[in-house]
Parts: C-alpha cells; sequence; structure tokens
C-alpha cells in the first residue's frame, strides 16, 4: 500500500471520521472500533471475505451516497448527474481495461443483484427482443394484452443449467429455494462422486439432453480451475448463452493467475462478479458483457437494479485502480500459492481435502474424518479464533445446514502478508483444534449435529499462537484508533 494509503494520514481520516460519528450515535462508533479489534485479533479464513484498502473504504464515506442516477452513463431519470457519470465512466473504464472485456457495468449492489441483470438480460436479449421483432412491435408496451401473455409465459419457459449446490455451485446457479430455480426450469451438474472433479463430459451430456438457453459456470467452494473454452464450446454446440459467475476468483483473474482457458472473460457471453472477495474492493457487483448483450445489461437499473450506490461505484473504480497495478498481480499470485501451502499443510497432516487439493484460493476440508459436521468443526474453530464456514461437500450426509465440510480461502490473510510458513501452521492449528473437539449428544443421548465439547486449553493456545503470526502482520499498519 502507498503511504498516503497507511499510517497517520489514514489514522487521523478515522479518528476524525470516527469522532463525528459518535457525537450523534457513539454506540455506531464503538462498534465501528470494535469491528477493526476483532478482524485485526482473529484468523480470517473466509474465502469469500478480504480487507478492502483504506482508500477504497474511505471512498465510500462521501456525499456521492446522497445523489440519485438511475439510468445509466448519459441518459439518467434524474437531473444533475454530471459527476455520477464521471464516477461511473472511469470504474466501468477500469473494469473493462483490467478484464480485457468490450463492456462493462459497473451498478449492481451485489454479487446477487449482478447475477439477476444478467439472467433479465439474457432472457431480454434472448427472448423478449426476437419475440418483438416476430410480432413487429418497437417494445412491450405496444404489445396486446394477447402478445403479452404469451410473451410472459416464453420468458417462463426458458432452461438453466448450472451447477449443483453441493458440488460447489452458488445458490443463484438455480438452486430451487432461490428465484433461479423459479425463474427457469432448471437442471443441474455435479461432480465426479470419486474425484470430486468438474467432467465436461458429463456437462456435456446434460446440456445436450436438456437444450439450456443459459448453461451457468462458476462456483462458491468448488477449489479448482475451470476450463472456459470448453464450457463455451458446450454452449455453442447446444446454442446456450454461458453466463459465468467468477464472483469467487476474480481476483485471480484480474492477477493474470487464471489466464488463457482458465480467464472466463474472452469465452463468456456475460461474466458476473463481487468486487469485495479476492478482488479486493467495495461489496458490490460489476458485469462484464460481449457487445451484443451490452445493451440489454445497460438496462439493468431500472428494469433490475434500485438507484445505483454512487459512492459504492466510486470506490469500485479506486479498487479497480488498485488491481491494475503490478503490485496486484503478485497478491493474486500469492494468494494461489498460499491455498497450495494450506492444502500441504493439512495433506501432511493426514486430513481430507475434496479433490484431494486446490489450484484456486479455496481449500475444502472434509471434517468427517475427526467425527465431526460442519456446524460442530465452524463453530469449535470460532472458539479458537479461527474463523471459516461450514459448506457441504459432494453427496453431503449431513445436508446443506449441518454440512460435513470447512471452507477456508487465503485472500484475506495473503492481504495481510501471511505466507508460506504461517499457512502451515494455520494447517496444523485448525487439525489441532479439530483433533481436541468432541462431538455432543442432543437431550434424548442421541448424537448431535451441532453441539460439540473442544478440550480446554485449546482455545487459549490456539490464540496465543495465532496473536503472534497476527502480531507480525498487522491489519492496516499504521492506523492507530484513539
Ligand atoms: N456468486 C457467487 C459464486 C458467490 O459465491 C456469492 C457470494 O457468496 C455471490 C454470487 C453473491 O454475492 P453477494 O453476497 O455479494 O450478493
Amino acid at each position: 500500500m502507498s503511504d498516503a494509503n497507511s499510517g497517520s494520514l489514514v489514522s487521523s481520516a478515522y479518528n476524525q471520521a470516527l469522532e463525528v460519528i459518535a457525537s450523534v450515535e457513539p454506540r455506531i462508533a464503538d462498534a465501528t472500533r470494535q469491528e477493526l479489534a476483532d478482524q485485526r485479533a482473529s484468523l480470517k479464513l473466509i474465502a469469500s471475505e478480504n480487507y478492502a484498502s483504506p482508500a477504497v473504504l474511505l471512498t465510500m464515506g462521501t456525499w456521492l451516497s446522497d445523489k440519485y442516477a438511475e439510468g445509466t452513463i448519459g441518459h439518467r431519470f434524474y437531473a444533475g448527474c454530471q459527476n455520477v457519470d464521471t464516477v461511473e465512466a472511469l470504474a466501468a473504464e477500469h473494469a473493462r481495461e483490467l478484464f480485457g472485456a468490450p463492456y462493462a457495468y459497473v451498478q449492481p449492489h451485489s454479487g446477487i443483484d449482478a447475477n439477476l441483470v444478467a439472467y433479465w438480460s439474457i432472457l431480454a436479449h434472448r427472448v423478449e427482443g426476437p419475440w418483438l421483432e416476430k410480432v413487429g412491435a418497437k417494445n412491450v408496451n405496444e404489445l396486446s394484452d394477447e402478445d403479452w401473455e404469451k410473451l410472459r409465459h416464453e420468458f417462463g419457459s426458458q432452461r438453466l443449467l448450472g451447477m449443483s449446490l453441493d458440488s460447489g455451485g452458488h445458490l443463484t446457479h438455480g438452486f430451487r429455494p432461490n428465484i433461479s430455480g423459479k425463474m427457469f426450469h432448471q437442471q443441474q451438474y455435479g461432480t465426479d462422486p470419486e474425484t470430486g472433479l468438474l467432467d465436461y463430459d458429463v456437462v456435456r451430456a446434460k446440456a445436450k439432453e436438456f437444450k439450456p438457453l443459459v448453461l451457468v459456470a462458476g462456483y462458491s467452494a468448488y477449489p479448482r480451475r475451470i476450463n472456459f473454452a470448453k464450457m463455451r464450446e458446450i454452449a455453442d454446440e447446444v446454442g446456450a448463452t454461458l453466463f459465468v459467475d467468477m464472483a469467487h476468483f476474480a481476483g485471480l483473474v484480474a492477477g493474470k493467475v487464471f489466464t488463457g482457458d482458465e480467464n472466463p472473460v474472452p469465452f463468456a457471453h456475460i461474466t458476473a462478479t463481487t468486487t469485495h472477495k479476492s478482488l479486493r474492493g467495495p461489496r458490490g457487483g460489476l458485469l462484464l458483457a460481449q457487445e451484443e448483450y451490452a445493451p440489454s445489461v445497460d438496462r439493468g437499473c431500472p428494469m433490475v437494479l434500485g438507484g445505483p450506490l454512487s459512492h459504492v461505484m466510486a470506490a469500485k473504480a479506486v479498487a479497480l485502480a488498485e488491481a491494475r497495478r503490478p503490485e496486484f498481480q503478485t497478491y493474486a499470485q500469492d494468494v494461489a500459492d498460499n491455498a497450495q501451502h494450506l492444502a500441504e499443510g493439512f495433506l501432511s497432516r493426514g486430513a481430507k481435502l475434496v479433490t484431494g487439493g486446490t489450484d484456486n484460493h479455496i481449500v475444502l476440508l472434509d471434517v468427517t474424518s475427526f467425527g465431526l459436521t460442519g456446524r460442530q468443526a465452524e463453530s469449535a474453530l470460532l472458539d479458537a479464533g479461527v474463523v471459516t464456514n461450514r459448506n457441504s461437500v459432494p453427496a453431503d450426509p449431513n445436508g446443506a445446514w449441518y454440512t460435513s465440510g470447512i471452507r477456508l480461502g487465503t485472500p484475506a490473510l495473503t492481504t495481510r502478508g501471511f505466507g508460506k510458513d504461517e499457512f502451515d501452521r494455520v494447517a496444523e492449528l485448525i487439525v489441532h483444534v479439530l483433533q481436541n473437539t468432541q462431538p455432543g449428544t442432543t437431550k434424548a443421548g442421541t448424537p448431535s449435529q451441532a453441539s460439540y465439547s473442544l478440550a480446554e486449553g485449546v482455545a487459549d493456545k490456539v490464540k496465543d499462537a495465532s496473536a503472534e503470526m497476527l502480531d507480525k502482520h498487522p491489519l492496516y499498519p499504521g492506523l492507530e484508533l484513539k
């Protein structure tokens, strides 16, 4: 981080801001201070979290928040949007340049919102557009009631094929309880039950049989890379639109760790991402698209999204500018290398990993060999100051709530400067906690999937060992709150 992004300048910025906040609602200032203390004191291994730079965080705290700017650059439903236009255009330009995409849309408020815009724009481009042309109407308002009903039926009759949740897909990839599972007739592809790996022949066979309008690729908890050239080939064979959700691994694409066939941007018709995970920006989303989809994506707000958060778009521009610097490529490579070190740390201690390892930023630890559910493991680790989240493993015997896995990611601690030795030590500490955790029983005396007991002294020992590493790699160095 540059000097202006650390040390006394940042300390005075935050101390003064907190003083202003405290003058109105001191409890919010206190919670904000406490959150920094908590984040500093814990091993943050949640694969979807990171630490944005002070420049990114500070950008969000301004009066850009006060402006309504529905619509798109140069074409707003409100007057006086010239500065928002500047902000949005800059963020989009950084996104296009960073990812080498023909078009970028930076308004989505989150990853789920970005995915909804993608689905809507695919339907608009591939169903609504041709339908209007067929009946000779310029827009939906010109349709007769009868044609409108037919169009609604067409909209609701489309098919989507995505990765199943327990194989690592996201709930917006056609999971039934999610809106994506209701908007579309959906089917899912899984991973190989033996290896846990994606089998492109199986995806192809499913696609040929199901003939989806949308083929979704991307994941929340798959610890491997995807060959997007192959996914595009499959999409083309069945006439599907390839939609890639790179929410998790956008930082590895931006940092040029995933290149060639592993970079989704040239292959996908539409790519969506969050901006706050491995990309290390503010909480938010964005979309990249091939030219043919740009006009429909551009209508995301107000067709799908509420008014843009201009202060967050500004922070996206700052984060994307950071990601275009050479240091970000070093960071991204470190994230991937550290995941290898973490995986090796587990494997050398006899732990079981889904797919036997990793080649991205995620390690998915199967905790059944410790006799635990994911829920028990997650809770025991949290007691010891290790923040993770439980996650399903393929064909999970404990279901999606209790689960059998723990998902771990390296983006956050890599930002703090953790390297090989630290990640090996992290694996050692996690194994130590899990080996010393016993599953509990229910009141009726049957095995519980939630309760557990952690042997005395283990939590403190692990916290002390973590503190040594965390002190060596401070979060926001030089930032001292009063
Ligand atoms: N897509 C994927 C693959 C994700 O993992 C997530 C978040 O967990 C999302 C979308 C949703 O992102 P958000 O929480 O910003 O809506």
